[in-house]
């Protein structure tokens, strides 16, 4: 089973180590040119639970140069950069190429659904995380799961050959039919925790703190529920908020910066659209007003233009 990833960055690269250290087929391709230069000459190094673990070598290819028949593309892009990057990859998918998409945020499907048949599209979200020290470094800590589910079609048994593959290799993957929900509740908490975290500037513990905290993350959730449940889905504003509660703790996440905040600070543009953003268009076409969620992304894309991040 040969698996590309399309995005070699702190997810993908984290994966992509997991699954070759276990003999699997892996190719990266990525377009950040400081980062594919060291790969293809050092090799990734790698530091997990800060153990330094040496220089791993893949194939690395810029998109254009890409070569080779893939049975899975794992798209590990940020939310923004996924249209293009689908675009890129249209001459490497076969028939019945796999593509898997695990992004944080809202919204994917449909742009998927543009480039590939809904029977091969594997939704899901992630409770893994990782980093990079810099180019060529994978720096992360943990473990994680992953809940996938194949979009469309009766036959997924190729679905299941690759959650069993990646699952020899210690991924943690699950198939769930209920992916959407799982992938609206981590929404809603990044939904409040980075976006909050950004604009107040603080971590989350900070922000857990707050003595008016609860009302904030009411404000932002109330809108989510509502239009999550418009669309179909079973948005749980109970679950989210337990386990937003679940990261103050500074010895689980509390002393933590959120990944929003970081694109902020270090210049890049942000994932608000396929946040706060989604459900802000997507309560217009439902007829549901959704005043906080579009105050929040105006106030996040304006941090971007002010800080010039791009
Ligand atoms: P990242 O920025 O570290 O990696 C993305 C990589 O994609 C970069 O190396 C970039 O150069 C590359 N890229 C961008 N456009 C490309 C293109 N057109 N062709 C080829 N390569 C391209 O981001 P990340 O942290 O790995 O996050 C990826 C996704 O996973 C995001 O949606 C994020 O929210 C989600 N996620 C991340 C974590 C985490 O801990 N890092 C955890 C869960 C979910």
């Amino acid at each position: 089973m040969k698996t590309l990833f399309a995005g070699a960055g702190a997810l993908g690269s984290r994966f992509a180590y997991m699954l070759s250290q276990n003999g699997a087929d892996v190719t990266l391709m990525d377009d950040w040119q400081p980062h594919v230069e060291k790969l293809k000459k050092d090799g990734l190094k790698v530091i997990i639970d800060g153990d330094d673990l040496g220089y791993h070598h893949f194939p690395v290819f810029y998109p254009e140069e890409l070569e080779g028949e893939f049975d899975v593309v794992f798209v590990a892009v940020k939310s923004m950069q996924l249209p293009s990057t689908m675009e890129k990859l249209k001459p490497f998918l076969k028939e019945d190429t796999k593509v898997l998409c695990i992004l944080n945020g809202l919204g994917h499907v449909d742009t998927l659904k543009e480039f590939v048949q809904p029977e091969n599209i594997l939704i899901g979200v992630t409770l893994w995380t990782s980093g990079l020290g810099g180019p060529g470094i994978l720096d992360a800590v943990g473990t994680g799961k992953t809940e996938i589910k194949q979009v469309a079609g009766e036959d997924t048994r190729k679905t299941r050959e690759i959650i069993e593959r990646y699952n020899q290799a210690g991924l943690n993957f699950h198939y769930s039919d209920n992916v959407e929900q799982s992938i609206w509740h981590k929404a809603g908490l990044n939904g409040v925790l980075n976006t909050y975290c950004t604009l107040i500037d603080c971590n989350i513990n900070q922000y857990g703190s707050y003595s008016g905290e609860d009302a904030l993350t009411d404000a932002v959730l109330d809108e989510f529920v509502a239009v999550g449940r418009a669309l179909g889905v079973a948005v749980n504003k109970a679950i989210i908020k337990a386990n937003i509660h679940s990261c103050f703790d500074p010895k689980t996440a509390g002393l933590h910066y959120p990944s929003l905040y970081q694109d902020m600070k270090n210049g890049r543009l942000t994932e608000i659209d396929y946040l706060n953003g989604y459900v802000a268009r997507r309560g217009k076409e439902q007829g549901i007003k959704t005043p906080v969620c579009d105050l929040i992304t105006h106030l996040i894309h304006a941090k971007e233009e002010v800080n010039g991040n791009h």
